[in-house]
């Protein structure tokens, strides 16, 4: 745990009891603050008040001895609109903040030259956020990772200088952290997303743009618009420095699709670093590492490897990391190769954009797809249809994405998971093909059939696991 020290003597309200609300209150406790906490929910209020934090009803508290509102990400501070918490704050003139801001605040205090690196995007955030601590573990740095992804940031331990900790956070924890100053800030993309949560792309872009000014050092994916944008704003800024305003922060762009002269970009498989005036540098090579299919893994490799680079791990280690990342779980897992079939797991792919990447790393596949639809169904991915040898449909999504597969590629309906894995083992089986390969990538969310994508996942791989036997 992290207690918040920078807090002590003072009395927060905290909203929102989830995993990381229960976290952030302990910890400023920890560290000698009062914490009056509330969440609609009784049993969430219960189970806080089971662990010894101060429950009160913050509608009828007195804002007035109150310094500050921490608010859970998950609750809108301004979209579609205010919590009625966080009006209340505001309303009382109270600043409304998170854990992520706590931890800057602590960090600040305590070890202001500690390593932190924060890592954002629409997409790719986890598997960027594991691969980097990974590479910096395989080249023996103590690392804490956390925030968005696994453990709330405030019960990882404590910064110290010789410890780097590695935080995936989301445009929610930037929008609650006023004062984010890291070390190293990754912008991997940005593409429309969370839009009821912010009103605009163009409020998402500048939530997320945030991670860039904040950071000593920055790096921001060039292959989309917004984040081509924000990266370009950041060179201006480091070009017009004087001795008088130094920028406020080195800045890499980082590329998959076209060679950079300044910046991190792809070599073929290479990732490779070009710094104007140097010899440009090779960080790794991501050529045949199956826990990196894809030109969304590579990008993802990119930023790892640069995120490295700047903690001046070498090459060799980078390498080392890279070639050993065991990837993470629903994320293009591969199950195994039960009679030469592979078996790809992608159940976190929930809407139609995951779901290309995957299509695009496979020649072809036999595909299970289906659940809960998202808008627009797969009509996006029509020009990878040349890729289905079969589709077989699950779910509510069934019939939709039948009619648009009608004349296009072969499918059939299959109803539940268990029949769909059946199916496409026995067809991949039967087939000629030199390379079998079963993807479910479902483009939908889980919730008509399961609990959650997790569940989704694991429920596929115990499938496969059986056929091995
Ligand atoms: P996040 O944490 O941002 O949701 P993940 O690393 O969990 O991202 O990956 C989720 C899905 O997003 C993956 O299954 C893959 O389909 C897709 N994805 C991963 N990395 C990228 C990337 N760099 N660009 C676009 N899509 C990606």
């Amino acid at each position: 745990m992290t207690p918040v020290t920078v807090c002590a003597g003072k009395t927060l309200a905290l909203f929102g009891l989830g995993g990381s609300g229960l976290a952030t209150a302990q910890a400023l406790v920890a560290g000698g603050a009062r914490v009056l906490a509330w969440d609609d929910a009784p049993a969430a209020r219960q189970g806080a008040s089971d662990l010894g934090i101060e429950v009160a009803d913050l509608r009828t508290v007195d804002w007035s001895s109150v310094s500050s509102l921490v608010l859970s990400p998950g609750v809108p501070l301004t979209h579609p609109e205010p919590h009625w918490s966080a009006a209340r704050a505001r309303a009382a003139g109270i600043e409304v903040i998170g854990d992520i801001e706590l931890f800057c605040r602590e960090r600040a205090g305590i070890s202001p030259a500690s390593p932190l690196v924060a890592i954002t995007g629409t997409n790719g955030k986890s598997t960027t956020t594991a691969l980097a601590s990974h590479i910096l573990r395989t080249a023996g740095w103590d690392v804490q990772m956390g925030g968005n992804i696994g453990t709330a940031i405030l019960a990882l331990a404590s910064p110290a200088p010789d410890r780097a900790h590695v935080i995936e956070v989301s445009s929610y924890q930037i929008d609650l952290a006023p004062s984010l100053h890291v070390s190293i800030g990754a912008l991997l993309n940005v593409t429309p997303d969370h839009l009821d949560r912010h009103g605009s792309i163009e409020n998402y872009a500048a939530v997320k743009e945030r991670i860039v000014v904040g950071a000593e050092w920055s790096l921001a994916g060039v292959d989309d618009l917004y984040g081509s944008a924000i990266s370009e704003r950041a060179g201006r800024r480091e070009a017009e420095a004087t001795p008088a305003r130094p920028p406020p922060g080195r800045h890499y762009p980082v590329s998959v699709e076209r060679r950079l002269d300044h910046g991190i970009s792809l070599d073929g498989t290479r990732i490779v670093l070009r710094i104007e005036g140097s010899p440009h540098r090779i960080l790794g090579d991501v050529g045949g590492l199956t826990a990196l299919r894809g030109r969304h893994n590579a990008q993802n490799g990119c930023f790892a490897a640069g995120i490295a680079a700047l903690l001046a791990v070498s090459s060799t280690d980078i390498q080392l990391g890279l070639a050993s990342f065991p990837g993470l779980p629903h994320r293009m897992e591969e199950i195994g190769r039960p009679h030469g079939t592979l078996f790809i797991n992608d159940s976190k792919a929930t809407n139609a954009e995951s779901t290309e990447k995957a299509l695009l790393s496979f020649s072809r596949v036999f595909w299970i797809l289906g659940g809960k639809p998202k808008d627009g169904g797969i009509a996006g991915l029509k020009p990878h249809f040349p890729r289905i040898e079969r589709a077989y449909l699950i779910g509510q999504a069934t019939e939709d994405f039948a009619a648009t597969l009608e004349g296009r590629a072969s499918y059939e309906r299959c109803g539940t998971l268990e029949t769909a894995v059946a199916q496409a083992a026995a067809d991949a089986r039967a087939s000629d093909l030199s390379e079998k390969v079963v993807l479910f990538s479902p483009a939908c969310a889980s919730f008509d059939q399961f609990k959650n994508f997790e569940e989704r996942g694991d429920r596929f791989r115990a499938l496969v696991r059986a056929l091995e036997s």
